[in-house]
């Protein structure tokens, strides 16, 4: 199965090790970066392996390919064979591995790894994209049998990702690392045993030193969070598409009920701009199910076979699932909202409520029609104003745009304000979307948005005397209900517990590069 690298990237050999042995538990092996090692530093690489007690990999990157390396190629050469110098017969003390490029020709030195059990993992990085004809790269590059072939191409979109997944599946079946590269790649380094890949790159993130390459993940979150040890060919993928995804609690609340439960499943971020590209990456990979955010819960329609009652009537859709090859589309933010609302008010219905709802996206369709359904009576504000338009005439509410004639209606829709923007998200523009109204403390406040947990908005109306309330409990109780359809099973009491009692700070955050 694929294995866990720890990718050390700190200036003294000290400051790896202390690295190292705090998160030892978590690694299969480490990569020594000798480019990021302070010069003086290089001169004491050759004791790293047995003062580390498990695999290493020597690594000098040059910054062609990514890494921090400057000096000449004679100099580098000449670091190479420092490393590799006074071989011992115990092979536990000498470099497991040793990553030379592609184009790096000395001969001498791959020979004298090799006398000494030191495999050579040849590597290619394409840090300006992915390139046509993978399998025929890594076949070209294949110089001798026991080599490990390692690929890393910066990917830009999911259909680079999808390109290089492909790829991974035709090309000759060796030891090799596939790595794709970057924010569009995360979840090929989570599920790096579907891309038939030795091993993953990881780092310390909370170490705070210099990034190995970009989008790598955390190793103790890849190890507990995600259960990368676990993940093998039959692990079920289920996960979160959206763009950007900085942070959402799913990950968390899914993998978490996995593991109490011990199902062999993972949930991973998703991130794409194109919804149609990354479902075309769900296919390759038989993904089950798919939590839908923003900005795709109204263009994923396109691609469902088959929609609940509710996505057809609202033409938004948050949860998506595989069966017999088509996708099915449901929309568990609708029952996810009010069952939190109601309880929040403590009612079982919205009659003779007046309520203001800002937004006309995805969330907004399904706030509206909840509050249609619950006898409650709406006005909707958009900044696109024909949005609002198209969502309130389904059910005569009245609408208007995010500006001065449509903030005058908010008075007499005022016993609730719900925030249903993506403004004040984490990753989105902090602004306030409803900074030109004036709170008088009376209205009860709602802001879908729980990262943070208190916009400018949500912060606002908590300070004019208003009742707040942010989008936790909902998105709590709508992934719940994504569970229950991803996989037919009860929601298990312990992460109920889990979820009241830690909250919302127990979950991870995706890395932003
Ligand atoms: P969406 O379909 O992309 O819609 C985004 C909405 O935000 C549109 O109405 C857009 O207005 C508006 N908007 C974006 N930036 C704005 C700005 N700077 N000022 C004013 N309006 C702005 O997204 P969505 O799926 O509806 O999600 C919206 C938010 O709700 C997200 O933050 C999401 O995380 C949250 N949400 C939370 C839960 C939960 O369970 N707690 C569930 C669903 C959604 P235009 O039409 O003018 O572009």
């Amino acid at each position: 199965m694929a294995k866990i690298c720890l990718c050390l990237t700190a200036a003294t050999i000290q400051r790896n090790l202390e690295i190292l042995n705090k998160y030892r538990q978590y690694t299969d092996i480490a990569e020594l970066r000798v480019d990021c090692l302070e010069s003086d530093e290089r001169l004491y690489i050759r004791r790293f392996p047995e003062l580390a007690g498990l695999p290493v990999i020597l690594t000098i990157r040059r910054t062609v390919d990514g890494g921090y390396y400057t000096g000449g190629e004679g100099a580098r050469v000449k670091l190479l064979a420092r490393g590799l110098a006074y071989a011992n017969a115990d092979s536990r003390f000498n470099f497991a591995y040793v990553d030379i490029e592609d184009d790096f020709d000395v001969p001498s030195l791959e020979e004298a790894a090799r006398t000494f059990g030191t495999r050579i993992i040849r590597s290619f990085h394409s840090v300006n994209g992915v390139i046509d004809n993978i399998p025929a790269k890594i076949k070209s590059m294949q110089r001798s049998g026991d080599e490990i072939i390692k690929v890393a191409f910066a990917v830009n979109s999911a259909n680079d990702v999808l390109h290089v997944l492909q790829s991974s599946k035709t090309a000759a079946k060796t030891d090799k690392i596939v790595i794709c590269m970057g924010y569009y790649g995360i979840y090929s380094r989570i599920l790096a045993e579907k891309f038939n890949s030795f091993l993953t790159y990881s780092r310390a993130l909370s170490e705070c030193e210099i990034s190995g390459a970009p989008g790598q993940l955390d190793v103790k979150e890849l190890a507990e969070l995600y259960r990368f040890r676990t993940i093998n060919k039959k692990t079920k993928i289920y996960g979160l598409v959206g763009y950007p995804i900085k942070s959402s609690v799913s990950p968390w609340f899914f993998n978490t009920i996995f593991k109490i439960e011990n199902t062999d499943a993972v949930y991973v971020p998703f991130p794409a701009d194109s919804i149609n590209d990354l479902l075309d990456v769900a296919e390759e990979m038989n993904v089950q199910g798919l939590s839908v955010t923003v900005p795709h819960k109204e263009s994923v329609l396109k691609r469902l076979a088959g929609r609940s009652t509710d996505v057809r009537s609202i033409g938004a859709c948050n949860t998506i699932y595989r069966n017999n090859s088509s996708w099915y589309g449901e929309n568990t933010d609708c029952a996810g909202f009010s069952e939190s609302l109601l309880e929040f008010i403590n009612k079982k219905n919205l009659k003779r409520q007046k309520v203001t709802i800002i937004g006309a996206g995805g969330a907004a369709r399904a706030v509206a029609s909840e509050i249609f359904r619950l006898g409650g009576q709406a006005l909707i504000l958009n900044r696109t104003a024909h949005k609002a338009k198209n969502i309130a005439s389904q059910y005569n509410f009245r609408w208007g745009g995010l500006d001065s004639q449509g903030l005058e209606k908010i008075p007499k829709y005022s016993n609730i304000i719900i925030q249903t923007t993506s403004a004040g998200m984490e990753g989105h523009d902090s602004t306030d979307p409803l900074e030109m109204y004036n709170f008088t403390g009376k209205e009860t406040v709602m802001d879908l948005i729980y990262t943070p947990p208190e916009t400018p908005f949500l912060k606002r109306a908590a300070a004019s005397g208003c009742r707040t309330i942010n989008g936790y409990s909902m998105v709590i109780r709508q992934a719940c209900l994504q569970y229950v359809r991803f996989t037919g099973k009860e929601i298990p009491r312990q992460i109920l517990s889990m979820i009241n009692t830690t909250g919302v700070n127990t979950w991870n955050k995706t890395p932003a590069n």
